[in-house]
């Protein structure tokens, strides 16, 4: 059997279309695969390969620590300077208040681990989340995911969570002294890159704090530079009391992390009751790997230079069966007609060697959000590509 086939009969499946593709080795914002076949990754493994596949300092960094040691201990026991360094460069994007770091392996474990420390912190019970959001898919997380035909099935799911509407000022009267926490993604992605108004983050944040909940802001996809800030929460003038992050955090090993205050993260020390324990998370080889991304993101101007990419990529895909562009920064959403005129466009522009991609809860629109590492003369192909692609 070749690889395809193998991948067909023993990996398990999830979804209709799998892509298929297969890849021998990758680098910057090339994939490569078998019979020289050369891709453009302009999806980052969905939101992950922000500095670009293999970035030499992190594939160092990597180096580095496979010399000294893999796993010794459970998260939270031994002092391992990779996870002690990695929090402090973290904290030391924040705000200064936002100076305590829960490792943990992925976004899902993140955001369980951040339900479980509103709870714990407030002693109260409910959590609003929001209509598409993704969270994740354990059940905590997927609990807090808005969209009802990924969680019919598995109900019953955890209780006393309702859902309002991202963006909509109307329904934060909703938020209220039984709340726990509200868990938001700051951009929503998997919605299609959605993006509610400063004045709503404003409000939130307002009424939050009027009835003593806890605001748990997800970016595990708009993190790590992919907007323009190094957090997007930056762009609403707002700090969130817990922030979770994965993907991107990373630079290609798997990693996530809750992030709070001390006293509120605190919560989960008291004995004697469990707080939130976990075998790997924090892995070193993961955390050396994370430290080095946050250096690469910091160091250069990526960020500096994400508005002028995301404006090159709207400049240049225009064409009748585009509707619209939602972004913030390199996460973006380039709307068609229908699904099925969007699938073949995708379809044709792998063929023609350019990964893109659609989102969980919306169909219709093509996902873009290449390494930030792209540079303007690669936009340039990229669309050229794709508006060929449409084109047929
Ligand atoms: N939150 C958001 C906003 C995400 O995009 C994702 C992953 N797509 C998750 C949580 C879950 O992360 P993971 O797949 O690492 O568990």
């Amino acid at each position: 059997m070749n690889n395809r086939q193998l991948f067909l009969s023993h990996l398990a499946q999830t979804t209709d279309f799998p892509l298929l593709i297969e890849i021998e080795k990758a680098e910057g914002i090339y994939m490569y695969g078998p019979e020289g076949r050369k891709y453009m990754d302009l999806i980052s493994g969905i939101g992950v390969s922000n500095v670009g596949h293999r970035h030499p300092k992190v594939i160092q960094a990597i180096q580095g620590q496979l010399d000294k040691y893999l796993h010794l201990m459970v998260y939270g026991e031994y002092v391992q300077s990779p996870q002690v360094k990695l929090a402090k460069a973290l904290t030391d994007t924040l705000p200064a208040h936002m100076d305590n770091v829960y490792l943990v392996n992925s976004g899902s474990e993140a955001v369980e681990g951040a339900l479980k420390l509103a709870k714990r912190y407030t002693n109260r019970r409910e959590i609003i989340s929001c209509v598409n959001a993704y969270h994740g898919s354990s059940h905590g997380s997927l609990s807090v995911g808005g969209n009802e035909i990924f969680k019919r099935a598995y109900r019953p799911l955890l209780p006393g969570i309702t859902n309002i509407e991202y963006g909509n000022l109307d329904h934060l009267d909703q938020i209220n002294e039984g709340t726990a926490a509200v868990i938001m993604e700051t951009i929503q992605g998997e919605a299609g890159i959605r993006v509610a108004e400063k004045e709503y983050f404003q409000a939130l944040r307002k009424r939050c704090n009027e009835t003593g909940t806890l605001l748990i802001l997800d970016e595990i996809q708009a993190g790590f530079g992919r907007t323009g800030r190094f957090w997007a929460f930056e762009h609403f003038d707002i700090v969130p009391d817990i922030l979770v992050c994965a993907k991107g955090m990373g630079g290609g090993m798997p990693i996530g992390a809750f992030i709070a205050n001390k006293e509120l993260m605190g919560a989960f020390k008291n004995n004697p009751l469990l707080g939130h324990i976990t075998t790997f998370g924090g892995h070193p080889v993961s955390s050396a790997a994370s430290l080095a991304t946050i250096d690469v993101i910091l160091e250069g101007d990526l960020i500096g230079q994400v508005e002028s990419k995301a404006n090159l990529f709207k400049k240049l895909l225009v064409h009748p069966k585009i509707k619209s562009i939602r972004n913030k920064g390199l996460m973006m959403a380039v709307e068609f007609e229908s699904f099925e005129v969007l699938k073949p466009i995708i379809d044709r522009a792998i063929e023609k060697g350019i990964i893109t991609d659609w989102f969980l809860f919306c169909d219709d629109a093509m996902r873009i959000a290449p390494p930030l590492v792209i540079t303007h003369a690669e936009i340039e192909i990229a669309c050229q590509i794709i508006l060929q692609s449409i084109e047929g």
